[in-house]
């Protein structure tokens, strides 16, 4: 049995203790906190310290958004990050209770499934994710929580995990529900929270790098920077398929693409 194999290679001590739970929040938040930083700095400075004429080109809005706009993004980002720890924890607890769905080695289900798992968790989150943001969008839930990631009207890369607590609730719970009925290998989850976070960023980063062909299936910073100005379309996360679906893709016909200058 490899390391990967071994359950006490992922959680070492008894997560119900209550001094284990705090520690390993702690320990997941700061984790997580480096990892904002870490990859959002890895497109930031090209992007918006060190400008090329490559990156100028992919520009999305006329003007990027200032350092309050900033400041206000990475602070509520701090604060998704605390909720984003406690989800870790939790998902955690539930497989230490034996509830989640883990397994620990590679070819347990099969390499085509270890393969197809992340992207089997991505269309199912993808589909909560658009069902809550429609949600978010009533009005009631709107003024309360939502408005705090729409404060951005034009984002930039810090955007990505400011939202109000509530809504960073909802964002968070996906992955532990999620392993309540898919079978994961934790390596996978990783790599996919890792994935998520890259694709948050590149969503706000204001610049468009993704390739053409694949922005009539993945969200992109121009499908996503739209949401952000009308409202009305383009709630989905990582494609654009659940949009098509339900009728709400942004509809070029009627209001051009923001112009690439
Ligand atoms: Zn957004
Ligand atoms: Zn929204």
């Amino acid at each position: 049995m490899n390391h990967f194999e071994k359950y006490e290679s992922y959680i070492p001590f008894d997560l119900l203790i209550p001094g284990n739970f705090l520690v390993a929040f702690l320990c997941l938040t700061v984790i997580v906190i480096f990892r904002y930083f870490f990859l959002t700095m890895l497109f930031y400075v090209p992007f918006y310290k060190r400008q090329s004429y490559w990156s100028q080109k992919r520009q999305i809005y006329n003007k990027l958004p200032d350092h309050k706009a900033q400041i206000f993004e990475i602070k509520w980002s701090l604060v998704s990050s605390g909720i984003f720890g406690i989800s870790g924890v939790l998902l955690g607890v539930f497989w230490q209770l034996g509830w989640a769905e883990f397994y620990l080695s590679f070819d347990h289900y099969g390499w085509t499934y270890f393969f197809l798992s992340p992207f089997i968790l991505s269309i199912l989150h993808d589909l909560y994710f658009y069902l809550t943001h429609r949600m978010l969008h009533t009005s009631w839930m709107y003024r309360r929580f939502h408005s705090v990631h729409h404060a951005s009207l034009e984002p930039s890369p810090w955007a990505s995990f400011s939202f109000h607590p509530v809504e960073s609730i909802i964002e968070a719970l996906p992955i532990p529900l999620f392993s309540l009925i898919l079978p994961l290998h934790p390596v996978i989850i990783v790599i996919y929270l890792t994935m998520m976070t890259v694709s948050a960023i590149i969503n706000h980063l204001g610049f468009e790098v993704m390739p053409l062909r694949l922005q009539r299936w993945l969200i992109s910073g121009t499908h996503h920077s739209s949401h952000h100005r009308n409202f009305k379309s383009n709630y989905g996360l990582f494609y654009t398929f659940w949009d098509r679906l339900f009728g709400t893709e942004y509809e070029s016909k009627k209001s051009p693409r923001p112009e690439f200058h």
